[in-house]
Formats: structure tokens, C-alpha cells, sequence
């Protein structure tokens, strides 16, 4: 692994989707404070994770990896970190105790703040603002104040990812994860759905199974806590690279802004800057693959990120859309295979599936993802190879953002409670709900 470029060498080579700010003075002043903060996860945790992904690969495990499409800053509260948490460790245990395979939990969290956007700008009632990237890099609000990109903000997802990530060490490792509490997750607006009362049957299976093991003298510690990593997409150069550190013991370069970072659909080129950034960092890295890569694409990316072919340091997290990942993933995943290239398959079952309600809403069919994660399953089956886990996009709170579902939200629904800033999210029930289903074609 040859040296980190600098921010003026990548952004030579071109970066898509990039902030452009009117004060170059302000932002290196960002950049340098930026450059002095503490890291937010160490080295060595990246490559536990990177271990955990190898097995994952290999089908000894299964990465579950979720959050919102993007968080806010106003967003970043005790409670709704508490609730993500929650339905994340509620899939997990479903998924655990179902399939009988330990579950790497990694939260699209403490760091998601920065979109790449199809369009530059957005035009309300005759009036154009640049578009929203994310709270990273300008506000909501559609006012001209609000849009500005503004680099102050790199401060603050910093210290926001912190406080994040600070409440979620404790609460894993607090007793909040004990698996003594597998009930107190279910709410009563679960409890009282039928999905939620099927997790609450197997929840009192748990507790039987504990208590036997406890009436022996078996306690372990992973009774009592678990891991868990954050991820995000690493998409602005001058974020990123403040937050890339040499670590000590390898002296290798680590992004220590999250565990695992990936590279968006948008910013994949083979030539890009994004692509050569990730090529020096040594964390577990995800490349996302829609319905336009082909097969020499995915050799490409594997030759340039992952040259030693390293286990579990590249995730290919495929969003295909429903009606595509049939015909679309086989000729990836078998050229990958015969090449002997080690990847670890993710599906991301959700951004190949969004679609404008005629209300204007953004959303997705529950029963696109869900038809898309059995479609994965599928291939990996037929193939003969491992599908890894599933990226989804949800929330710990019951909005009203993907139609269908137990609950069959309709498209009128969608009023009721949409609070994404970009992408729709499963909710707590759809969550569960895609959890038990996803446990039962890990079963098969
Ligand atoms: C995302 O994960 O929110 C996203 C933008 O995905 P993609 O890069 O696959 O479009
Ligand atoms: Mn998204």
C-alpha cells in the first residue's frame, strides 16, 4: 500500500459529487482542525470487523448493516439513537436466533451526512437553490441561507458522529444489548402487530434457553454486550482525508471516522478519486454495484481495491431493483467466483426500488425489497456461493415512508408520517418483518 494521495492530488483526478464552497480559506482552516481531532474509531476495531466480514464471506456469519439514508443533526438525539439501536439489535437476534448464525451489526450511523444527488439544484414554485447534499454539507431548508454549502458543517458531523457514537458504546456495552432484554425492545406498537408478536414467542424461547444456561453456570459475556461498528458513505474528499490517520501498529492508513466505509453508486469510476482514496485505506470497504456494472467493472474495482485479495476487506453491496437482480447479479457473481477474487456479497435491496408515489412522495414497495433480497438469495444459491448480508435503510421510529408491508401501507399513508430527508426507510414492523423472512431463506 503505496502513501495516502494528498486532498490536492485526489482532487486533481477529479471527484464527483463534491461541495463547492465559496470560502477556500474557511474550509482549510476546517480541514487542519479537522486534522487534529481525535479519531472516532480505532484501527484495530476496523480490522476485527475486517475478520468478522472474511467469515461472513465464507457463510459463518451474516452482516446486517443499517440506518437512515441520511441523518440529521437535529436528528441526533438519546432517543432515536436509542430506537435505531433497538430495531437493529431486535433484526439481529431474529435473524440469529432463527438461522442459528452470529450477526455482525454495523449501523449506517455516527457519520451518514453527505448525499450525492442526481441533480445539482431544485426548483420550487419557479425559485432554483442548489439541492440538499446532506447535513454535512448544506441545510434543509429551502432558503438560499440554508443551501449554502458551508465547510463549518465538517465540524459539526464530527461531533455529532462522536456523540453518537459515544451513546451506542455505552449503550452495547452498558446492559442495554444483554439479551435479558430481548422483550423490553419489543414496544407496544410492535407487540401488537402479528410480527411482533412472533418476535415476542421467540423472545420467550430466549428466555427459556437463558435461563437453562444460567441454571448450569454458563454466563458468557456475550450474553451480557455486543459489537457493534458504524459505517457511512465516504463521500467528501476533505472529510475523509482529515479523518485518515496512520495507525501506529501497522502504519498503514485508516479512515477513523467510522469502521467501515463504502463508495456510492455514483462515484464508483475506476479513475476516480474516490476509488483511489479507498485504494490506500486499510478498513473493510463496500463498493456499491447497480444494474449498469458489468462483470470486468467488479474485476476492475477488485484488482484496484483489494490488489492482495485480502478476506473481508471488500464488500460488493449490489442494488439491482427487484425486476433486475435475477439476470443481473449471475454473470457478476460467477466471473467474480471463477476469478477467485474474494469479495463479500451484500444486497442492497432498497435503492434499485425507488419510485415517486403519485402523491409525490419518494418510496418503495415493501415487497420490491423483500422480492429483491429473495432474488439474491436465489442467485447465491443456484451459484453455489455465499450471500453475506443485507444493507437496508431503516429507522427505530414507525413512519409512514415504504408502501405495503403487514401493515399494507398505502400511498395516501405516506402523508401521515414521512420524516426522511432523502431515501424512504422501513419501519419498526417492516424491519422485523423483513428480518423473519431474510431468517428463513437463511435457514434454507
Ligand atoms: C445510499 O446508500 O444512500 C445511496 C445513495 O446508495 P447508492 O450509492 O447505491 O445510490
Ligand atoms: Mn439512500
Amino acid at each position: 500500500m503505496s502513501t495516502l494521495p494528498s486532498l490536492e492530488q485526489l482532487h486533481a483526478i477529479g471527484a464527483k459529487q463534491q461541495p463547492t464552497y465559496d470560502d477556500p480559506a474557511a474550509l482549510a482552516a476546517v480541514v487542519d482542525r479537522l486534522r487534529t481531532l481525535p479519531p472516532l474509531v480505532f484501527a484495530g476495531e476496523c480490522d476485527e470487523l475486517k475478520a468478522k466480514i472474511a467469515a461472513a464471506s465464507r457463510g459463518e456469519a451474516f452482516l446486517l448493516q443499517g440506518g437512515d439514508c441520511a441523518e440529521t443533526f437535529v436528528d441526533a438525539t438519546a432517543d432515536n439513537t436509542r430506537n435505531k439501536l433497538r430495531v437493529l439489535l431486535q433484526m439481529a437476534v431474529v435473524l440469529t436466533y432463527a438461522a442459528s448464525v452470529p450477526v455482525i451489526k454495523v449501523g449506517r450511523l455516527a457519520g451518514q451526512y453527505a448525499k450525492p444527488r442526481s441533480s445539482d439544484s431544485e426548483t420550487r414554485d419557479g425559485v432554483t437553490l442548489p439541492a440538499y447534499r446532506g447535513d454535512a454539507v448544506n441545510g434543509f431548508d429551502f432558503t438560499p441561507e440554508s443551501r449554502r454549502h458551508d465547510p463549518q458543517r465538517l465540524l459539526d458531523v464530527y461531533h455529532a458522529s462522536a456523540s453518537t457514537l459515544n451513546l451506542v458504546r455505552a449503550f452495547t456495552t452498558g446492559g442495554y444489548a444483554d439479551l435479558r432484554q430481548v422483550h423490553t425492545w419489543n414496544s407496544e406498537f410492535v407487540r401488537n402487530s402479528p410480527v411482533g408478536q412472533h418476535y415476542e414467542a421467540m423472545a420467550a424461547e430466549i428466555d427459556r434457553a437463558l435461563t437453562f444456561m444460567k441454571a448450569i453456570g454458563a454466563d458468557p459475556d456475550e450474553f451480557h454486550r455486543v459489537d457493534f461498528y458504524s459505517s457511512h458513505e465516504a463521500l467528501l474528499l476533505e472529510y475523509e482525508h482529515a479523518m485518515t490517520r496512520i495507525d501506529s501498529r501497522t502504519e498503514k492508513p485508516y479512515n477513523v471516522s467510522g469502521h467501515m466505509v463504502w463508495i456510492g453508486e455514483r462515484t464508483r469510476q475506476l479513475d476516480g478519486a474516490h476509488v483511489e482514496y479507498f485504494s490506500h485505506i486499510s478498513n473493510p470497504i463496500g463498493c456499491k454495484l447497480g444494474p449498469t456494472a458489468t462483470a470486468d467493472d467488479a474485476l476492475a474495482l477488485a484488482a484496484k481495491l483489494n490488489p492482495t485479495n485480502e478476506p473481508g476487506r471488500l464488500t460488493f453491496i449490489t442494488r439491482f431493483g427487484a425486476g433486475r437482480i435475477r439476470d443481473g447479479l449471475p454473470p457478476l457473481v460467477e466471473k467474480v467466483t471463477a476469478e477467485g477474487v474474494d469479495v463479500a456479497w451484500v444486497s442492497d435491496a432498497m435503492h434499485g426500488n425507488t419510485f415517486e408515489a403519485s402523491n409525490g412522495y419518494k418510496t418503495r414497495r415493501f415487497e420490491d425489497v423483500l422480492d429483491e433480497v429473495i432474488g439474491f438469495f436465489e442467485v447465491h444459491r443456484a451459484l453455489g456461493t455465499v450471500p453475506a448480508g443485507i444493507l437496508v435503510e431503516n429507522t427505530g421510529d414507525d413512519v409512514t415512508e415504504i408502501i405495503g408491508g403487514g401493515e399494507q401501507l398505502d400511498e395516501l399513508g405516506l402523508a401521515h408520517r414521512y420524516e426522511s430527508v432523502v431515501d424512504p426507510r422501513l419501519n419498526r414492523v417492516q424491519s422485523l418483518e423483513l428480518a423473519f423472512q431474510v431468517a428463513e431463506n437463511l435457514r434454507k
